[in-house]
């Protein structure tokens, strides 16, 4: 059996590490993506039923990976964000025309379809190789790289070793770098729904006692159906019970918190839970590795911008190894890592934070609570600037951009 020899090892095959894989492959790096799980696996109905609000920025990313044009038709833009404090008539609105000079705030998009697309891109690339699925035996650094010894006695190996193997990240174990930790103690359920009338490409969030309520305007179905995408955040030891419920009774508490604008509502996707934690990383490098994605960062889901935080990743990464390979310089040298860490660290951190705040915030019951956020809607709500600041971060366009980002390539 050969042995595999690249410029870049990725650990993880997710949407992150497929993502990271198609960029560099543009740019004609020599990389191999290795995961655990079968991709036939990973396409499964009950694999990932999350949907995702991808950011401009995201966008960016995801063009120059050449993916964009393979999703661009199963995307809904999102035109106007609508963010209601329970069931209180007190709104934060932003709408594309006055808040963004008519551009998407950003699309959802299925996660299932996503990873397909990524899948079949990677295909285009000889210079890619795909591994999986794949058992990691043990991680090793020598001099001049960073590689695995596979189960079945193969080595991989590359100047520049890349775990993106999410938040339980082996590469991390391996590394020694420990995380800052904890959970929510909450669960978010997440479902496509049919439903009546247009949702005109609003997402609607509500936050409420036990945490926020989303709907997200989706593509409609083969069969024409209007479509949305719900993150119903609930208390954890509720969401067992919930995911046992009677489709019938499923979809009448899904009425109740819809409300009547889009008509009947009824899931139409399995309802599926996910854990909440907050997970970061307390260091993003070692020898001739560096940790990228969920196996560096976990956050809230709250203003869908986990998987946007990653693009980010992968924005910076790309660049910073792109231009040394493209000077015959060493990818993995520490000074190379540590710029990619430096340049990471503050976005992600920012990101942790105020997402942790938001659902700090709004996830709770207190009156003087509910006069400071209320107080906090109202302004940002009157003063443009501010409002144009919140629709910069969700378009992914606060800080110092990468090149991808600024121009859609490397
Ligand atoms: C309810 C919810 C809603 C969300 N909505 C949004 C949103 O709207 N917008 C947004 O930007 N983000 C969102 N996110 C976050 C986003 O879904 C995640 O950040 C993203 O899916 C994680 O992708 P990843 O590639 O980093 O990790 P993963 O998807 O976990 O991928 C890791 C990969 O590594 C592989 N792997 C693991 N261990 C090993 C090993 N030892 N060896 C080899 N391979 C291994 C796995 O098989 C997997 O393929 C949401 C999250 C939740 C929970």
């Amino acid at each position: 059996m050969k042995d595999l020899r690249a410029d870049i090892l990725i650990i993880g095959g997710g949407l992150s590490g497929l993502t990271l894989a198609a960029v560099l492959g543009e740019a004609g790096a020599e990389v191999i993506v290795a995961d655990r799980e079968k991709p036939v696996t990973q396409l499964g109905e009950t694999y990932d039923g999350r949907t995702t609000a991808i950011s401009y920025a995201s966008h960016q990313v995801m063009k120059a990976a050449g993916v964009w044009e393979l999703i661009e038709t199963d995307c809904e833009p999102i035109l106007d964000i609508r963010v209601a404090d329970g069931n209180a008539p007190l709104f934060l609105h932003f709408a594309t025309d006055a808040d963004a000079n008519g551009a998407p705030f950003g699309w959802i998009i299925e996660n299932n379809i996503l990873r397909r697309r990524l899948f079949e891109n990677l295909k285009r690339f000889d210079n890619v190789t795909h591994l999986a699925p794949v058992e990691i035996a043990e991680f090793f650094n020598e001099t001049g790289h960073s590689g695995i010894v596979l189960k079945d006695g193969r080595t991989c190996a590359a100047p520049l070793l890349i775990g993106a193997d999410g938040r339980a990240s082996a590469a991390r174990k391996w590394l020694g770098i420990g995380v800052a930790e904890w959970s929510y103690k909450q669960s978010a359920i997440v479902c496509n729904v049919a439903h009546e009338h247009d949702h005109e490409n609003v997402a609607v969030e509500h936050f409420l006692p036990q945490g926020p309520f989303a709907i997200l305007p989706m593509t409609r179905s083969a069969a024409g159906e209007y479509r949305s995408s719900v993150v119903w955040t609930v208390e954890e030891s509720q969401a067992a019970k919930l995911l046992k419920l009677p489709a019938e009774k499923f979809d009448a508490g899904l009425q109740k918190l819809f409300g009547e604008h889009l008509g009947r509502v009824r899931h139409v996707s399995k309802p599926m839970g996910y854990p909440l934690r907050l997970l970061h990383a307390n260091n993003y490098t070692g020898p001739r590795a560096v940790l990228m994605a969920e196996a560096a960062h976990v956050i809230h889901p709250i203003a869908g911008q986990g998987l946007n935080l990653s693009m980010r990743d992968i924005a910076v990464l790309a660049e910073i190894i792109v231009d040394r390979l493209k000077l015959g310089l060493d990818p993995g040298v520490p000074a190379a890592l540590e710029t990619y860490a430096a340049w990471r660290r503050t976005d992600t951190l920012l990101m942790a934070g105020f997402t942790d705040v938001l659902n700090r915030l709004f996830s709770n019951n207190l009156k003087s609570v509910a006069v400071i956020r209320g107080l906090g809607i109202g302004i940002v709500d009157k003063i443009p600037p501010l409002k144009g600041f919140f629709a910069r971060q969700a378009m992914g366009l606060g800080g110092k951009s990468p090149r991808i980002i600024r121009n859609g390539r490397l």
